[in-house]
């Protein structure tokens, strides 16, 4: 695929052609950035969020899982700081009316000089192959060291201005380094303004007695919340950590990039309770953690990078970003942060209720401290999505797209299909596949050519295709086909559930 945008467009249409991912109200024209998942993009996502809950719930003694709703008392967003802090800041290019974040404007400049040095370090292996020492070329190269120092001061000064939330000097910065809208070219801009990101609407029947309640922006809070209900009902005892999945609403400023900046999107997240004093200590585990999980779904290592945060929100004292190389370059897949106490303390103060946890072995009772890790579904998705589309030229000239998905989180996980639509074939696969499908999401397909049907079971991702044949009634044997290698292994039907086991077995992937 020819480059990054294409690559974005490319996927979006292959999302739609096959079931993935819909524009929601599409026959409306749509809604901005709120999406619908179809028959085969549902069922991937369902497996990703099982994934996820076995990894930290099921293998974690210490972590349960709850299930906490949408709305809540609107107190809760006064205390987590939401009401008053939970902005972008936004600017409009007064030529296109294209409204941007200031933030993001500021991190893609900042991206681009990293670019410069990163294509000169290609340069220099491309040039000289083994005897070229990057980490020398780094160090002392003057382009990466002008490159690097313009990096930190940009840094710098961004931080400054946003931690003493000036508006005019993110504005100044913004218009010192040139940035040009990239629509309209350029670079008469707007003031900074702050916009908080919650929806709001209103609960009660009568207008009079209604109160105004938001949908929440994160799912961290109904854990906060419940903590000392889980605590006590679950006699946990610290460090513990509580898990959710649920959905979360946002009102994006920038609505433009499919699935991966939506209004209304799904968050996985994992708060850690521990003693205070050891949240670094648990901050890094779970960073190391965090990072095993997404590597064991297969992706290349390539595709993931850290990203230390130089503004800390006003709740952490330790944060950073596991990013992805989307299609659109390396952006935040999954938050890590040390919460501090922050949270539970706040809760207190507005509640007046206590939140503490006596600790057995010191004889003591404090608020816990919070390693939070919150990763985006929708994100993971489109990460495994676009890393898994492939155009594959064939040894016979021809060509297929095939989705590379580990194969246990494939929508579809076989394919059964009847050679002809006669001889009771179909009968035969109906047997099979009727017997398989208490195990799995199963397709049949008896409709054209047995290679289109494999095509079309290439472009969901079904790791695995089975074909009744005439030999199937002579001796019980079938061929099963493997997606990514493409070939077709005979083999007796009796065989083909524990075969099939072995396959899907996702202890590999856990352990
Ligand atoms: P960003 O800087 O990209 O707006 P964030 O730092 O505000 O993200 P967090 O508040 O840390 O995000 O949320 C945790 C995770 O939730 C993110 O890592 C991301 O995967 C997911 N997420 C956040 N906002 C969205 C959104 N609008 N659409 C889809 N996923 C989102």
């Amino acid at each position: 695929m020819a480059n990054k945008e294409d690559n974005l467009k490319a996927i979006i249409s292959h999302a739609k052609e096959y079931g993935f991912v819909f524009q929601s109200s599409e026959i409306y024209d749509g809604l901005a950035a709120v999406y619908d998942y179809g028959q085969m993009g549902s069922e991937l996502k369902k497996n990703i969020k099982d994934y996820w809950w076995k990894a930290m719930v099921n293998m974690n003694e210490n972590i349960v899982g709850i299930d906490s709703s949408i709305f809540m008392h609107p107190t809760t967003w006064k205390a987590s700081g939401h009401v008053d802090a939970f902005s972008d800041p936004l600017i409009d290019n007064k030529d296109s009316n294209k409204r941007y974040r200031a933030d993001v404007l500021v991190e893609e400049f900042v991206e681009k000089i990293r670019l410069k040095t990163e294509k000169d370090v290609a340069k220099g292996i491309k040039k000289f192959g083994d005897d070229f020492d990057e980490v020398q070329f780094r160090a002392t190269n003057p382009n990466v060291l002008r490159n690097q120092t313009k990096i930190d001061d940009i840094n710098a000064r961004f931080k400054t201005a946003m931690e003493a939330d000036d508006l005019a000097g993110i504005k100044t910065l913004i218009e010192d380094l040139g940035i040009a809208c990239p629509i309209s070219g350029s670079k008469n801009w707007t003031d900074v303004k702050q916009f908080n990101l919650m929806f709001s609407t209103e609960i009660g029947a009568v207008a009079e007695t209604a109160n105004t309640i938001y949908l929440r922006p994160e799912t961290a809070q109904g854990i906060f919340v419940n903590y000392l209900n889980v605590q006590k009902s679950g006699r946990m005892k610290i460090p513990f950590g509580i898990a959710q999945i649920g959905k979360a609403f946002r009102n994006e400023i920038v609505a433009r990039q499919f699935i991966f900046r939506m209004r209304e999107f799904e968050q996985m997240e994992m708060q850690f309770f521990v003693r205070p004093g050891e949240e670094m200590k648990w901050y890094e585990h779970w960073k190391a953690q965090r990072v095993k999980w997404h590597q064991s779904l297969g992706i290349d290592a390539k595709y993931y990078r850290f990203h230390d945060h130089i503004k800390l929100a006003h709740y952490a004292n330790a944060a950073c970003d596991i990013e992805f190389d989307f299609p659109m370059g390396f952006k935040e897949l999954e938050g890590i942060h040390s919460r501090t106490d922050f949270d539970l303390k706040q809760h207190e103060e507005y509640s007046g209720k206590k939140l503490q946890y006596f600790d057995p072995e010191l004889n003591e009772s404090y608020v816990p401290y919070v390693v939070e890790t919150s990763v985006g579904l929708d994100r993971t998705f489109l990460a495994i999505l676009s890393s898994s589309l492939q155009e594959e030229k064939l040894e016979n000239g021809s060509e297929r797209t095939v989705l590379k998905l580990p194969a246990f989180l494939a929508p579809v996980k076989v394919a059964v299909m009847p050679l002809t639509r006669k001889d009771g074939l179909p009968d035969k696969a109906r047997e099979i596949l009727n017997a398989l499908k208490f195990d799995y999401n199963c397709n049949y397909d008896e409709k054209d050519s047995p290679g289109k049907r494999y095509r079309r079971q290439d472009a969901i991702g079904t790791p695995y295709c089975i074909m009744v044949d005439h030999q199937t009634l002579e001796d019980n044997t079938v061929t099963i086909r493997d997606r990514d290698t493409m070939e077709q292994e005979r083999v007796a039907i009796d065989k083909i559930e524990a075969i099939l086991k072995d396959k899907f077995d996702v202890r590999k992937a856990l352990s």
